[in-house]
């Protein structure tokens, strides 16, 4: 599956937020939200009102680019979550959050879901003592994540650890620093997913419209 190749942080100021894509960067002064707190482009610094669907459309964008996600597989998300039993919104967050790349990124193992989907594509990851190289692929309650013995000496994976030490970790998820593996140990809780932070209900109004 394709991904997103351009400029990251015009992403963010284009949502008017940080989204962390970038890792470490994020957290410095040299962020450009902190340093250009306004849309890219010629005309990002206009005073636009925006329609209840231009709304919308930015929340979908937002959510979407979080998780690094192209339009195709981000709507493929929506149309299963609508055959979910729970809140449609709560339940796209959920499926999605259940990707390899963001449970590796969660975990603590990578700086950003970029890296995360770095980690997994280069066969540096296991499931259950297997190795996955499918960054989509669908953790499930109890799997077991870790990093592959050979891949343990990769120098940003500590950094990242140290990195995630700052933020909370979501409580569905267990993790061994020393022996860079960690449990899945149930579904995610959406008071905990809070960063950054989304409107899933506005999606859900987008795509249902
Ligand atoms: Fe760039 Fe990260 Fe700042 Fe976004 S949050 S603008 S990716 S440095």
């Amino acid at each position: 599956m394709a991904r997103y190749l351009g400029p990251v942080c015009k992403v963010c100021r284009r949502e008017g937020g940080k989204l962390y894509l970038k890792g470490a960067r994020c957290f410095t002064e040299k962020c450009s939200v902190s340093r250009r707190p306004y849309p890219p482009g010629q005309h990002g610094q206009a005073r636009i009102k925006l329609s209840e669907y231009g709304l919308r459309l930015r929340e979908k964008q937002k959510m979407r680019r979080i998780y690094g996600l192209l339009e195709v597989q981000f709507a493929r998300y929506y149309t299963e979550a609508t055959s979910l039993p729970g809140r449609t919104g709560e339940e796209m967050l959920g499926v999605i959050e259940r990707r390899l790349d963001n449970v590796v990124h969660r975990m603590g193992f990578a700086a950003s879901r970029a890296q995360g989907r770095q980690l997994v594509r280069h066969n540096h990851v296991l499931v259950n003592g297997k190795r996955v190289n499918i960054p989509s692929f669908r953790v499930k309650p109890n799997d077991t994540i870790a990093i592959a013995e050979k891949s343990k000496k990769i120098g940003f994976i500590g950094a990242a650890l140290a990195q995630a030490e700052t933020r909370p970790r979501g409580s569905w998820l267990e993790v061994d620093k020393d022996a860079l593996s960690g449990v899945f140990r149930s579904m995610p809780v959406r008071d905990e997913m809070n960063e950054p932070s989304v409107r899933e209900q506005l999606v859900v109004e987008y795509y249902s419209r």
